[in-house]
């Protein structure tokens, strides 16, 4: 008999077997995959973190705890998870990312600066920003690095006493009178409450909730910059999401680690629906083209020579916020789910919280936004 059980130890799923254990749960993690692997949403080398927030100002506390938690792992585990390097949100001064980046930081009284155009190219000379194009620059943005963070989480939970059991698939999960009942191949374990955290499986996994969740395919491509990454370092370019006139918006990173390499992505354009049992892990000729399209006109050496890419997954909700909560019938269940392409630098305060619901049902943080109620009310 265990305490709880965690289904799915990807980005969320580790963190939240790494606070339980550290509350003295017994804890057991039941992963389908191998520990830290590239078949979810978790994978890819590096991750945007900032505290602007133009999704939502809700989320800021959140994300001033996650940046505490990502330090405190770093602390324990002597690993470098979290990269400051700065962040750049680039875009028509009324546009949705530069607006609501603003709004955010404004209200929780966040540091920035507004660079007009000609200052966005005089610091950042990678950049051809329009004439109307400003930019916010975030010096406390940066990046979170995914694999080496859910291999962090992962072993703090074992060092802390939890078992932590891979490639084994959760087939079902039921309430029992007192807890919970879960089925894998391999046999049926017991605990007085369950965390479901499953990624691009939760369709699957939460199908009795019927939420209106949809898997998108998404694609990380590497470019080697024409003339070399030396005006890609960190410390010469920040991280930076850009949003052109069509809404499109697109994202990169500094060259990490002296890679001769920098990473581009879309970030809402592109993500066609799919499934994770069947996804093409193929990327074509003419998906390189349509982001070298974007670079060719707004970060132009960026577009070199194409070198490799990967497929990751988005798990959508209608307006892109996550689901965070107890189950509605079963309150010893907990559930995170539906993180949008926008979840990684949340992972380490997500577990907070989902150690807070399946112990005490209740979490101080503010989880309000998160409730799978308002898109039942969406119909
Ligand atoms: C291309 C891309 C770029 C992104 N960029 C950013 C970014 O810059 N910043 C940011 O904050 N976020 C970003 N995100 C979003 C972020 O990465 C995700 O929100 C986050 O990784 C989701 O974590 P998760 O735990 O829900 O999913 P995962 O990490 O995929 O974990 C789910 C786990 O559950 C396991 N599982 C599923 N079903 C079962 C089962 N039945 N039994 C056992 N195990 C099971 C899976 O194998 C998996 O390991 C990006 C996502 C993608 C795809």
């Amino acid at each position: 008999m265990y305490d709880v059980i965690v289904a799915g130890l990807g980005g969320m799923g580790s963190s939240a077997a790494y606070h339980l254990a550290g509350r003295g749960r017994r804890v057991l993690g039941l992963e389908r995959h191998t520990p830290a692997h590239d078949r979810g949403s978790s994978h890819g080398e590096s991750r945007i973190i900032r505290q602007a927030y133009f999704e939502d100002p809700a989320y800021v506390p959140l994300l001033l705890r996650a940046y505490e938690l990502w330090e405190r792992l770093e602390e324990e585990t002597g690993e470098d998870l979290m990269t400051l390097c700065g962040g750049l949100m680039i875009g028509p001064r009324e546009g949705a990312l530069v607006s609501g980046s603003v709004a955010s930081a404004d209200e929780y009284g966040l540091p920035y600066e507004i660079l007009d155009s000609s200052e966005l190219k005089r610091r950042f000379p990678i950049f051809e920003p329009g004439p109307g194009t400003v930019a916010l620059f975030e010096k406390k943005a940066g990046f979170v690095r995914p694999e080496v963070s859910v291999k962090a989480h992962l072993d703090r939970a074992t060092s802390l006493g939890a078992d932590l059991h891979f490639e084994e698939e959760v087939l079902s999960w039921e309430p029992t009178g007192y807890g919970v009942r879960v089925e894998t191949a391999l046999g049926t374990y017991e605990a007085e409450r369950l965390v479901v955290s499953p990624g691009a499986w939760a369709p699957k996994l939460l199908s009795d909730l019927g939420l209106p969740l949809e898997v998108t395919r998404q694609i990380l491509f590497w470019f080697r910059p024409e003339g070399g990454t030396e005006p890609f370092a960190p410390g010469k370019v920040p991280i930076w999401i850009y949003e052109p006139d069509d809404g499109n918006m697109f994202y990169s990173f500094p060259a990490i680690d002296g890679a001769d390499t920098v990473k581009a992505a879309f970030f809402r354009a592109d993500g066609k629906p799919t499934d994770p049992e069947t996804i093409d892990r193929e990327v074509h000729d003419k998906e390189i083209e349509f982001i070298r399209s974007y670079l060719a006109r707004y970060v132009p050496s960026l577009d070199g020579d194409f070198l490799y890419a990967k497929t990751c997954m988005y798990t959508n909700t209608p307006d892109e916020h996550f689901v965070i909560s107890t189950h509605p019938e079963y309150p010893q269940v907990s559930i995170a789910a539906g993180f949008s392409g926008h979840g990684y630098k949340f992972c380490s305060v997500v577990g907070e919280i989902l150690a807070d619901l399946a112990t005490k049902c209740e979490t101080p943080h503010p989880i309000d936004l998160f409730s799978p109620s308002r898109l039942a009310a969406r119909g």
